[in-house]
């Protein structure tokens, strides 16, 4: 075989971890029933709205989808409020990600910014364009220093990534202290807020800085059909940006990544209020179930405003992972986001979430 050189200078992170499957687990422990907390999807599953409306238009998909899906373009505007030309949709939030990287970030030059134990995507996007990534430490406990990110950048810096609520520590920032750190960045700096869990916030109002859109212009927030909407195989998310920016990224992008069965499923799911509202209702009461089963069984659990909640068990986390897998049940162990004693576990239906506790109470001998 012949060895090709490859630009291997970008590629030294480790790549992005996803969690395991159900038939992975199945098949390695002989298991019957396998149950998945840990990747944060929807606890309901597919929503049979969406499932209809695809089935719906089936005999659609050997046409080429509209680029930039301008349908769902519109239903996004219509139910949040901010203009179409602010709203770039995206396969999955993660393309967005990847498109700001490449648009906005100099090779060599520029920097970016987020903090300690987050979502891998950044970093890795930021090895990808060939720039700095500068990771600022967190206080204890693992609260979001936002005043830190600010004072960390400087001229060269072309975005701030602050998750909110944050995967794997469920903390949120207020839109006070996210209007503040837009206030004080560098003026060719962007404030990236990732949204991808904002629909778990209580009151929203409070979290959110889309509602005051037009009192920024270097504010993007990204969010996502793949966890409230349950369509995380579809790949489906969504950025909302200055529109000038967003007309650059327009034009730079690949033609057609947002495929068209994803555009109407989209699209029913944010019409489809029944199945949202019982998601939220669903995750809120298995947070608070959490909350305090938890700590009856030892752990050390955080507050968490997303649909999942980070804990630190009586025993080494990879311990406990791999016994529980053995009993069909898979979570997150934290390893990866550089939390070694952590656990990550999404929030299921009430039946999961009681196996789960259950599970954990035996591994732990609690
Ligand atoms: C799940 C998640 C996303 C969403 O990614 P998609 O590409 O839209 O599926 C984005 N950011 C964070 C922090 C996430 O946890």
């Amino acid at each position: 075989m012949r060895e090709f050189s490859v630009r291997s200078e970008i590629l030294d992170f480790d790549p992005y971890t996803p969690g395991l499957t159900i038939e992975q687990i199945r098949e390695r422990y002989g298991l019957a029933n396998v149950i998945k907390l840990a990747s944060n999807e929807n606890p309901l599953g597919a929503s049979p709205v969406v499932q209809k409306v695809m089935a719906k238009n089936l005999d659609r998909i050997f046409r080429y989808p509209e680029n930039n899906t301008p349908k769902l373009v519109t239903e996004i505007s219509k139910h949040i409020g901010v203009p179409r030309e602010s709203i770039l949709v995206g396969n999955g939030s993660d393309e967005i990600i990847d498109m700001l990287f490449r648009m906005k970030a100099r090779p060599g030059v520029s920097n970016v910014i987020g903090y300690e134990h987050s979502f891998a995507m950044y970093r890795m996007c930021a090895k990808l364009a060939g720039v700095e990534y500068r990771e600022v430490k967190r206080g204890d406990p693992f609260e979001l220093p936002l005043d830190k990110l600010a004072k960390a950048a400087d001229e060269n810096t072309a975005m701030v990534f602050v998750t909110s609520p944050d995967n794997p520590t469920g903390q949120a920032a207020s839109v006070e202290d996210l209007s503040v750190l837009a206030g004080v960045l560098p003026k060719d700096c962007l404030l990236v807020v990732d949204e991808a869990y904002i629909d778990f916030v209580w009151p929203p109002e409070s979290y959110t800085p889309v509602q005051a859109y037009d009192k920024f212009d270097n504010l993007v927030v990204l969010r996502t059909f793949s966890k409230a909407y349950g369509l995380a195989g579809l790949r489906v998310g969504y950025g909302i940006l200055p529109p000038k920016l967003l007309g650059y990224l327009k034009n730079a992008r690949i033609p057609f990544t947002v495929n068209l069965l994803a555009e109407e499923a989209a699209i029913a799911a944010l019409n489809d209020d029944a199945f949202y509202n019982e998601t939220l209702q669903v995750v809120m009461s298995g947070r608070e179930y959490f909350m305090e089963a938890l700590p009856k069984i030892g752990c050390k659990v955080y507050p968490s405003q997303a649909n999942f909640v980070m804990f630190e068990p009586t025993k080494p986390a990879q311990t406990v992972f791999k016994s529980l897998l053995k009993k069909g049940i898979i979570v997150r162990p934290l390893g990866s986001f550089g939390l070694g004693k952590m656990i990550r576990v999404t929030i299921g239906t009430e039946a999961e979430n009681k196996q789960f506790i259950k599970a954990l109470g035996e591994v732990l001998g609690a």
